[in-house]
């Protein structure tokens, strides 16, 4: 006998044992005394799923082609259609830590997935720590470098608070192959936060080890997929896109077409380092994480305790596949058949541990993708890209009239321009000056506008999209001074000058391709059904927060009651029949 049914028996004996001493308390006492307060029953576990790049029209086109555990979010839960970031900076650490605060940007401060730190004047990541104390450690005797953890993060994770809201008893378990990724979901301490890097699973000393981690990296580590081979899984006439993807950049030891053998450089016989950049742009690195997870909810007991436990896994290998073939590529609905299969048995796996109904499941973007600019030009569109080292040339050029250091500009860093120390403070009492760096900008092809920080700064009223979508990802002293908004389908493009460009394509910019994410809620307290209202990422944690019954400190983002069950209804754990019930009016049947 497994615990979640013995779970819901006790649940079922208590509320017995309640209903009848309510019907044999005699009527005089029953309206004299106040009702008894309900148990309020809770999720026994939060889980957080994050697709890293996955467009929200992928779930359109494919999801006739999926059979498992995307199928199942679809089929029994509530599909936000409309979902989208309001904010410029989509990248992976900014959603990531949107999605776990419940707060924009300019909220939790990680703005990018790495800023130019003005006062050491270097580009710093999201995680990076200064504390010398902190230091990253490694599984099965790997010897990782740096200090990562959440701690630039300006707001407590929906996590952390759910942790310190309900006594302690929450374990907070995360995992993704990127460090800011599986920091952000977890927050500022967990109980583990692991993450991928150079063949091993690794986390910091802030996190700490956990013995299960330990012994699946021993027994089953990443290089054991060697000698793999990634293959189409569906009959090839179920594939949307040509055999090659055009203007893709495939990881060394790849052809542009099927089958990607995971054998490192050609003629290796060990797994090196271009055998664990094929094995991250592999389902394999998607497999080993859902083990991963379906090991943490056997090794820890998730979802058994006295609290609301947290699993996250953020499944970053679409991402990977995305940047080398783009999003209309065999590679990325391949590797989404096989994620739908690995979700299948995660959900199958809770449903056995946790048990049906027990646990809530959320599943999100931190971006979208913008089509591989030679792909899209095919179609008459404007689109190209955007050189950024000819930007700042043109910016620095132009200014050399003026008097100012050369070269003024310290970085370019995505959309956003940093000056050298002091040029920029000058710059703003200095019209003429400031005028012919806005017009060197805007002679660059592919930019579309050029906004100055103190335009974005106190989250202005504005009618334009942009300046709001630019000021959502304002963060005073992390944040440029200046901001490059491309053309839509221009992709903002860093390589140095006479580089061969080294991936298809990428994203970061506040256009829909880059901000429609998909926006999935499945399981205790959820009303399944399709829902057609914009809501943000955001409201994910505020979700969870409201079915857990804590308070986040952000306002950014909203419950989406309509897609909650009756509150009377929510405060039981759902059987599985219940799960199949009739969705309100507001909602539209799921296929
Ligand atoms: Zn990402």
């Amino acid at each position: 006998m497994t615990r979640p049914a013995n779970s819901i028996k006790l649940k079922t004996t208590t509320a017995l044992l309640l209903a009848m001493a309510i019907l044999f308390s005699s009527r005089s006492d029953a309206q004299s005394r106040p009702p008894a307060p309900k148990a309020s029953a809770r999720p026994k576990l939060v889980v957080l799923l994050v697709v890293d790049q996955m467009r929200a029209d992928y779930v359109d086109k494919f999801l006739d082609q999926w059979t498992g555990g995307l199928k199942r979010l679809v089929n029994e839960g509530a599909w936000f259609r409309d979902a989208a970031y309001p904010y410029a900076a989509t990248e992976t650490c900014v959603g990531h830590a949107t999605i776990s605060t419940g707060a924009f940007p300019a909220t939790h401060g990680m703005v990018a997935n790495a800023w130019w730190d003005r006062k050491e004047q270097k580009m710093v990541t999201c995680t990076s720590d200064p504390d010398p104390s902190v230091k990253n450690i490694g599984y099965a005797g790997a010897t990782p470098k740096g200090a990562d953890t959440a701690w630039h993060m300006a707001v407590p994770s929906f996590a952390e608070e759910l942790k310190f809201q309900t006594s302690g008893a929450t374990r907070i378990v995360t995992f993704s192959l990127k460090a800011r990724a599986a920091l952000t979901m977890a927050g500022h301490k967990a109980d583990a936060a692991t993450w991928f890097d150079s063949g091993a699973w690794v986390t910091s000393t802030v996190y700490g080890p956990q013995p299960f981690i330990e012994e699946q990296s021993k027994s089953h580590p990443a290089k054991a997929d060697f000698g793999k081979t990634w293959a189409l899984s569906l009959p090839e006439t179920a594939y949307w896109y040509s055999e090659k993807a055009l203007g893709a950049v495939p990881p060394e030891g790849w052809d542009l077409s099927f089958p990607h053998p995971l054998r490192g450089k050609s003629g290796v016989s060990e797994p090196d380092s271009v055998f664990y950049e094929q094995w991250a742009s592999s389902p394999y690195a998607d497999t080993a994480l859902t083990t991963l997870a379906e090991k943490a909810v056997d090794a820890l007991k998730l979802g058994n305790s006295t609290g609301t436990d947290f699993l996250a896994v953020s499944y970053s290998s679409v991402d990977y596949v995305g940047h080398e073939f783009g999003p209309r590529s065999r590679e990325i609905q391949d590797i989404l058949v096989r994620l739908d299969k690995d979700l299948g048995n995660l959900f199958a796996h809770l449903d056995q541990k946790v048990g049906r109904g027990n646990y809530v499941v959320a599943l999100s973007a931190d971006h979208g993708v913008v089509p591989i600019p030679e792909d899209m030009q095919k179609t008459g569109a404007d689109a190209g890209l955007l050189h950024l080292p000819e930007l700042q040339e043109k910016i620095d050029k132009a200014l050399e009239a003026f008097k100012y250091p050369k070269p003024a500009i310290a970085r370019i860093s995505g959309s956003d321009i940093y000056f050298a120390p002091g040029v920029y403070d000058k710059l703003q009492h200095d019209p003429a000056g400031m005028q012919t760096v806005l017009d060197a900008a805007l002679s660059q092809p592919g930019v579309a506008a050029v906004y100055r920080a103190e335009e974005l700064r106190d989250r202005p009223a504005t009618q334009s999209p942009a300046v709001q979508a630019f000021a959502y990802s304002y963060f005073p002293g992390r944040s440029g001074d200046l901001f490059i908004l491309p053309k839509p389908y221009w992709l903002l493009d860093g390589t140095p000058l006479g580089k061969p460009r080294a991936y298809g394509t990428g994203h970061g910019v506040p256009y829909n391709y880059d901000q429609h994410v998909p926006v999935l809620l499945m399981g205790f307290g959820i009303q399944p059904g399709q829902y057609f209202q914009p809501i943000t990422p955001a409201d994910i944690a505020a979700t969870f927060a409201a079915l857990c019954g804590i308070t986040l400190s952000s306002r950014d983002g909203h419950v989406p009651a309509e897609a909650l069950k009756h509150p009377a209804a929510s405060r039981t754990p759902a059987e599985p029949s219940q799960l199949k019930s009739a969705p309100p009016s507001a909602a539209i049947t799921n296929p």
